[in-house]
């Protein structure tokens, strides 16, 4: 097959760096976008010497055209709460006007397209494992809605243009992933329990830990959306691990990985902050026959080199 040039915003982010090497790795050459708003050069820096990658700083929310593609992944956009919080207005343009230019780029070219969506479309959900056809619970005016409503906005536009310009889109749904390269910082669960176990804080547990998520092992993930994009599947697809953990019992898994004898403490609940999150992948199953192969304890400690590097320079858990 010939050689593919693949369009990947977000390039140097947690997610759209894993899905660049995976690209890569099946023979592709990628052109990466990113404003590095969130993404950082370190995440694509072994990329440095590979002549079939290249990246672009720009921000995608402008007009732009780097010239014929044939593949688009849209992955640009904050996608913590405390990046989204800090970063609510550039959250809402890059989920709008950012999703809206780069479908141009696929309708120009006539190259395919996949969207990185996300589970916040379920809102804190009132249907439980969330099936795809369920339409959410989000509030539109709350403070996540900046992240939730743009990434419902861009659904809308990936679906339009699918049913007007006959673009072949694919939406991917993820739920909460974790892995190296996720920022240390970023305020995520995961980055704050493994950096406050292995530096000997406390593990901030919010609320009373019994809201529950499902964590997908980041290699799991990437294997289900380059699946996805291949596929004639233009609804979203739920990509995500079923295990589901309450935030205590998260915080104990973290303790048995690192060896940790940190102590929970209890803060505040960030307000509208979902109940529970587990996926229903019959979906993705049936269709692509794929489903998750790393459970949680196994992905901890498939990170935990890269958060002790983490600690090891000087990094912390967001504060
Ligand atoms: N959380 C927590 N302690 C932390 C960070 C997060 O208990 O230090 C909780 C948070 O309130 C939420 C869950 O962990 O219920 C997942 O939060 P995260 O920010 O990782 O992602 P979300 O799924 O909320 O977007």
């Amino acid at each position: 097959m010939a050689e593919k040039l693949i369009l990947v915003t977000g390039a140097a982010g947690f997610l759209g760096s894993h899905l660049c090497d995976a690209l890569l790795a099946e023979g592709n050459r990628v052109l990466g976008v990113d404003n590095l708003c969130t993404g950082s050069l370190a995440n694509v820096a072994h990329l440095k010497n590979e002549s079939r990658f290249s990246l672009e700083e720009a921000d995608i929310t402008k007009p732009f055209d780097f010239g014929h593609v044939d593949y688009v992944f849209n992955f640009a956009s904050p996608a913590s709460p405390v990046d989204y919080y800090r970063l609510g207005i550039e959250t809402l343009l890059v989920g709008s006007a950012g999703t809206l230019n780069t479908l141009e780029i696929a309708k120009k070219y006539g190259a395919g397209y996949l969207h990185a969506s996300t589970s916040e479309c379920y809102g804190d959900p009132e249907v439980h494992p969330q099936v795809e056809t369920y339409w959410g619970n989000v509030n539109p005016i709350g403070p996540r809605s900046v992240y939730d409503e743009a990434k419902r906005f861009s659904e809308a536009s990936v679906a339009a243009y699918n049913r007007y310009h006959h673009v072949n889109t694919h939406m991917v749904r993820i739920f909460n992933t974790y892995g190296p390269r996720l920022q240390a910082n970023d305020g995520r669960v995961i980055s704050n329990f493994m950096m406050q176990a292995l530096r000997g804080e406390d593990l901030t547990i919010y609320g009373d830990g019994k809201q529950t998520r499902s964590f997908t092992y980041v290699s799991d993930l990437i294997a289900g959306i380059v699946l996805l994009s291949k596929s004639e599947e233009h609804d979203p697809t739920n990509i995500g691990n079923p295990g589901e953990f309450t935030m205590i019992e998260c915080a104990q898994e973290i303790l048995a990985v690192t060896g940790s004898k940190s102590k929970l403490t209890y803060k505040p609940l960030p307000q509208d902050d979902p109940k529970q999150r587990k996926p229903d992948i019959t979906k993705a199953k049936a269709l692509l026959g794929w489903e998750p192969k790393v459970p949680l304890r196994e992905g901890l400690a498939k990170s935990l080199e890269y958060f002790e590097a983490c600690v090891e320079v000087g990094h912390t858990a967001a504060k």
